[in-house]
């Protein structure tokens, strides 16, 4: 069945799906949305009914295997292709080109599917709604309308549902087509002040396509109304250098030169846009975050989501007398009174709201880290314990200061500022610098998926719940090993394999629960000499005199392979509950024959390595140079990036030694070229890849690698959000380069 969008409202979303329902909501509200119908799921339904390819379509579905990647997508172009070519019964196509004439004669039309609730889960994991824009002609909208039905059955979409057990015949598809905005004037408004919730709307506008806003391309005017008192209370006109408009279906840009100068909005404009915004506020019942456009005079909303922001605090600064410098390893200010703990025995002096004072935090101290306002280390980079856990535990952090257990004396009130890594005399008041805005609702989709870093299994709720990462693409087991009561082979030694195995399916299990069912990259353990050494039945660690080159990572389970394998009984335990969410990652790889033995024995303890992800990390140059043979013989299906070590490989700079650590540098053109070379024999071989190292949590490092392709970015968990709104950025920036090739 077909109908006008004003024909429907939100309790039609199983038939209309989402983005139709909504559509429907706004006209009802008197919020004028560009006209348009929705070929609804039904539809669909009845077209692989009558024709015959539901009968087909579910036989070839039966015999694919979704874990071989090139039987999975030779499945779906089948099916595509089906879906595509098969003329649509009679009846069904005049209609839709009945519905589009009695829209308009021949004008251009957005056509965009709309998903179901059933298959929601599905189509936002694969990552796309199909959207054809510029579509013009009866016969043109009937072939899109099949393209956006075939989009049900994309390789991800497909996989999705037979890892989830959705039946693939339960699942349709809507159809939007609404006539296309060819606007003169568009932009953005949220309609309260989204970060105090005043009622104060805010509207940016610029000539033209709104894609110049959006992709920060162009600097848009900015107006805000004082909804309180009616009025509008600031004007700042931008120079705005160039627009972006539609011509013969191409999106074109034209210089404005002088008239860029020009205001965009008049009084009236914003005032009647304002009123809309209220209408959908109060219907919505908070806040909206809406995009708007103008054509002929006439404004449009096209599309309206609600913003639930948080006040974050971006950059607070303090001033006063620095005592102790070090790095600043993870942000914000604590101010209390120092605590210098020089061995783990003395942890107990430690009260709430301290400032602990250590040369370097270990993982028993993990309970009293969160308690305290802040942490100052003697020793470390941004990458050792105390970095990775404050980050996680959202605690200010200075590390490496090389001097801070001998400066700082119990008692002493100081202020700590995590971000530039100063320790000052003191109680200070904190100054704001900067605000910022994170919305919270809804997230932004990027196609570059965003994940998170996990190593405390106690968090990993709080911070699935906090971020909504797509996934964790590192859960780094030491420091969870670590704070147990004794070393793992100790376990292994004392005939007590069974406990250790318990201890890990334990912490394994809440992060895996956690992020249920996005995926968790495990990795095994990988464990320096020198860092083991220290605990219970530690005693026995090699004496190395470089323990970042030596018995760590894969090469050691490999030797130690009792704990390899227990580390695998914990796994498939998970698996065998059902958690096929699990990944497998191996730690410093560098040769063929450690994956394929490493793999072999996974076999033989009966993880389906067939089933889940499988992968490498790649931290040697070794692991990114012959990448294309380690993918041809062991069959991985990802690789990660442990930019912490690949540079310190790569530079010959080790990641601990603070007399070198000037010259540490992950965006080195050989690391670059390292990752750019595997980022391309990955895609050749449709293998995902991801980056896990401390600089998939800097934007800049993001942005180069979206720039190259990269599947995933796994950054720290106060980093998340920042990350995810880089990537969509750039990823829209990139979308719009390539319409200005065109
Ligand atoms: C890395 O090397 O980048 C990494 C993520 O592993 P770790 O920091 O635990 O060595
Ligand atoms: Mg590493």
């Amino acid at each position: 069945m077909i109908v006008w969008l004003e024909e429907v409202d939100k309790d039609d979303v199983t038939i209309v799906g989402g983005k139709g329902a909504n559509l429907g909501e706004l006209i009802r509200l008197g919020v004028p949305v560009p006209e348009g119908f929705v070929v609804d799921a039904n539809t669909f339904k009845k077209f692989v009914e009558d024709t015959g390819l539901k009968e087909r379509i579910k036989e070839i579905l039966s015999n694919v295997d979704v874990n071989d990647t090139r039987e999975l997508e030779e499945a779906s172009r089948k099916i595509r292709e089906m879906i595509e070519e098969t003329p649509m019964p009679k009846y069904v196509e005049e209609e839709i080109k009945k519905y589009y004439r009695e829209l308009c004669k021949d004008c251009y039309v957005a056509i965009r599917s709309s998903a179901t609730a059933e298959d929601l889960p599905s189509a936002s994991f694969a990552g796309q709604q199909e959207t054809y824009l510029n579509v013009r002609g009866e016969d043109e909208v009937v072939d899109k309308v099949k393209k956006c039905w075939s989009s049900l059955y994309t390789p991800r979409a497909i996989f999705y549902r037979v890892q989830h057990g959705f039946k693939h015949e339960d699942v349709s598809i809507a159809v939007v087509v609404q006539k296309m905005v060819n606007s003169e004037k568009s932009g953005v408004m949220f309609t309260s002040h989204p970060t105090t919730g005043e009622k104060i709307a805010i509207i940016e506008a610029v000539f033209g396509l709104g894609e110049a806003i959006v992709s920060g391309a162009v600097t848009p005017d900015h107006y805000e109304y004082d909804r309180i008192n009616r009025k509008i209370v600031k004007i700042d006109v931008a120079q705005k250098k160039f627009m972006l408009t539609r011509r013969d279906g191409k999106t074109v840009k034209i210089d404005l030169g002088e008239e860029g100068k020009n205001r965009v909005l008049s009084d009236e404009e914003i005032e009647r846009l304002v009123e809309f915004g209220e209408i959908i506020e109060e219907h919505y019942g908070n806040p909206q975050d809406v995009e708007w456009a103008i054509e002929n005079g006439k404004i449009y909303i096209v599309q309206s989501r609600p913003v639930t922001t948080i006040r974050e605090i971006e950059r607070m600064e303090v001033e006063g007398e620095i005592i102790v410098k070090g790095l600043g390893a993870s942000p914000g200010i604590g101010v209390g009174s120092v605590k210098v703990v020089l061995s783990s025995e003395e942890i107990g002096k430690v009260k709430d709201g301290d400032v602990l004072v250590t040369i370097m935090t270990t993982p028993d101290m993990v309970p009293a880290m969160r308690k305290v306002s802040a942490i100052v280390t003697d020793e470390g980079g941004l990458t050792c314990h105390a970095a990775i856990v404050s980050r996680e535990l959202g605690i200010p952090a200075v590390v490496g200061t090389g001097n801070a257990t001998k400066i700082l004396r119990d008692g002493m009130m100081v202020t700590v500022d995590g971000e530039k890594g100063f320790v000052y005399r003191g109680e200070l008041k904190e100054r704001k610098v900067e605000e910022r805005v994170v919305s919270l609702a809804p997230q932004i989709v990027t196609a570059t998926e965003v994940k998170v870093n996990i190593s405390i299994p106690d968090v990993a709720e709080k911070v699935a719940r906090e971020t909504n990462a797509d996934g964790v693409g590192l859960f780094r087991i030491e420091h969870m090993v670590l704070g147990l009561k004794k070393h793992p082979m100790k376990y292994i030694k004392d005939g007590e394999v069974e406990v250790y195995i318990e201890e890990l399916y334990k912490g394994m299990k809440k992060v895996v629960e956690a992020f249920y069912p996005k995926p968790v990259w495990i990795r095994t353990l990988d464990a320096p000499t020198d860092e083991f050494r220290h605990m219970e039945g530690g005693g026995d660690e090699p004496i190395e005199s470089n323990p970042m080159l030596g018995f760590r990572g894969i090469r050691r389970d490999l030797k130690e392979v009792e704990h390899f394998r227990a580390e695998m009984r914990a796994i498939k335990r998970l698996i065998d509950e059902g958690y096929t969410n699990v990944g497998i990652m191996l730690p410093l790889v560098s040769r063929v024959d450690e994956v394929l033995k490493a793999k072999r024995i996974a076999e033989e303890e009966g993880i389906p390595i067939g089933k889940i992800d499988f992968g490498i990390m790649i931290e040697t140059p070794a692991s990114a140079l012959i990448i294309e043979d380690i993918i041809r013989e062991c069959g991985i299906t990802f690789v990660s990036f442990g930019t912490n070590d690949l540079t310190q490989y790569t530079l010959a700079v080790d990641r601990n030694n603070e007399n070198v650590a000037y010259l540490y540098d992950e965006s080195h053109p050989a690391v670059l070229r390292l990752i750019e070379n595997v980022i391309n024999v990955c895609r050749k071989y449709n293998v995902k890849t991801s980056i896990c190292g401390q600089a998939g949590s800097d934007p800049k490092f993001a942005e180069t690698l979206v720039r190259l392709g990269i599947d995933s970015i796994s950054a720290n968990p106060d980093a998340v959000h920042r990350i995810r709104e880089v990537v969509a950025r750039i990823e829209k920036r990139m979308i719009l380069e390539k319409v200005r090739e065109i």
